[in-house]
């Protein structure tokens, strides 16, 4: 029998129910507009999305937009931890660079939580609202725009047409080639390979961040003695990680951070993650804005990609906000230029400078070894830079 296709009109379209998609549908929720999402899974795993191993370091401004939209509360306590310090070593010293919530003015740096419950948190406040349409279990298989719309295809031969598409539809934005938006791609030729120990030393709250030669150790505090472990390596070496059996992984962990957390146990499977960093030459076209990974996705070690995936989607939405405030068209090209700017303030500096960190803490000349090991401990004395760092990473005005 053949299919029969409709054709919706919406005010805005949203390609891609992840993080930052639901936190723009939800941060306009208020506005009244007809808005639609576009998701290609079904329904049901964005209302229990799987685990997927990405334990997410949030900032403040984070924590507080969560709050605003009603998601963050849905998160069970008990999933979250604080952390209070960081610590940054390099190489086989046992020097660090240490950053302490004190120094930072707040009672903790920032907050852990895993990435499928703020997915499920935010799907569930939008559902809530009982406003937003959720078309799931549907891909964008083509888009076009004119001066009034933005008409998308979706792969059940449905048309959607809306006065401003949003594309958050993940790294690999096929939409945005589609716009001919033109995208600077950096793959690594690194592996992040991430898992959950338990630990039976002390329970922790200090992030540490390990530049070991040839890979990078992250042990993340989460709560009732678990940790975040997160390895990145050469992609042709990812096997030898990959291979371990849990207790040999468990005990090489445990040894690269000198018994620091006690014996280890491995409770996951291992999730591994090809790095590939991308940011678009501009945050818009006609009728159409890119959002969260979609316009910039970072590598993890800094921890920024969904914490910048919300700030772009709170700015494009009190950009939109202040349009309809003036009775202007939220879909034009001021308004989307205006978003662009702002965005790019922030994204801009944080991506090459955590390009450039990658690159110096991957390269191990002589040379390089020593300006790694030279600038923790310059960041140590220098004061105002380690405050300047802090604010950034943890995205507070005290600290900076
Ligand atoms: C190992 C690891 C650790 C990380 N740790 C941190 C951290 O500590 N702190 C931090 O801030 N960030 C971290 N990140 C980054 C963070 O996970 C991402 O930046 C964030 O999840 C991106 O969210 P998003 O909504 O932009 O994209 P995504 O989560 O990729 O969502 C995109 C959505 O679009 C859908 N989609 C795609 N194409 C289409 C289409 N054509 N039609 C319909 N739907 C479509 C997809 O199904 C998906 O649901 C980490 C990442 C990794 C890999």
């Amino acid at each position: 029998m053949e299919k029969v296709t409709s054709n919706m009109t919406y005010d805005i379209a949203i390609i891609g129910a992840g993080t930052s998609g639901l936190a723009l549908a939800k941060s306009l929720e208020e506005t009244g507009l007809n808005i639609a999402i576009i998701e290609k899974q079904p329904e049901d795993k964005l209302a229990n999305p799987d685990y997927d191993g990405r334990e997410i370091a949030i900032t403040h401004l984070s924590h507080s937009v969560l709050n605003t939209l009603d998601m963050w509360h849905r998160i069970d306590t008990d999933a979250v931890s604080l952390i209070k310090n960081a610590k940054v070593l390099n190489g086989d010293s046992d020097y660090a660079l240490h950053f302490s919530h004190k120094e930072a003015g707040e009672d903790n740096l920032g907050f852990m939580t895993s990435n499928h419950l703020i997915r499920k948190a935010a799907y569930e406040s939008v559902k809530s609202g009982n406003i937003i349409k959720i078309l799931s279990e549907t891909e964008v298989t083509d888009i076009d725009t004119n001066n009034t719309h933005g008409i998308l295809t979706l792969d059940n031969g449905d048309i959607i047409k809306a006065k401003l598409v949003v594309a958050a539809d993940s790294r690999f934005s096929k939409t945005r080639d589609m716009m001919d938006v033109t995208t600077s791609k950096l793959p690594f030729e690194r592996t992040c390979i991430v898992c959950k120990m338990d630990y039976e030393g002390e329970e922790q709250d200090t992030a540490m961040e390990c530049f070991h030669y040839g890979r990078t150790l992250a042990v993340l505090p989460l709560t009732n003695k678990r940790c975040s472990v997160v390895i990145t390596l050469d992609t042709d070496k990812a096997h030898e990680v990959l291979d371990m059996s849990p207790e040999a992984l468990a005990q090489d962990i445990e040894k690269r951070i000198d018994g620091h957390l006690g014996k280890m146990v491995l409770t996951t499977k291992l999730f591994s993650y090809p790095l590939i960093g991308v940011h678009a030459s501009k945050f818009y076209a006609q009728r159409y804005a890119l959002i969260g990974d979609a316009c910039v996705g970072m590598h993890p070690v800094t921890a920024h990609g969904f914490n910048l995936g919300l700030r772009g989607a709170n700015t494009l939405a009190n950009e939109i906000k202040n349009a309809l405030a003036h009775g202007l068209d939220f879909g034009s090209y001021s308004v989307l230029k205006s978003y662009n700017q702002k965005h790019r303030k922030f994204t801009v500096p944080l991506y090459h400078g955590t390009n450039a960190l990658v690159k110096l803490y991957t390269n191990e000349t002589a040379p390089a070894k020593l300006i790694r090991h030279g600038l923790l401990k310059l960041g140590n004395r220098l004061k105002p830079a380690k405050n300047i760092i802090t604010g950034l990473l943890t995205e507070t005005d005290k600290a900076a």
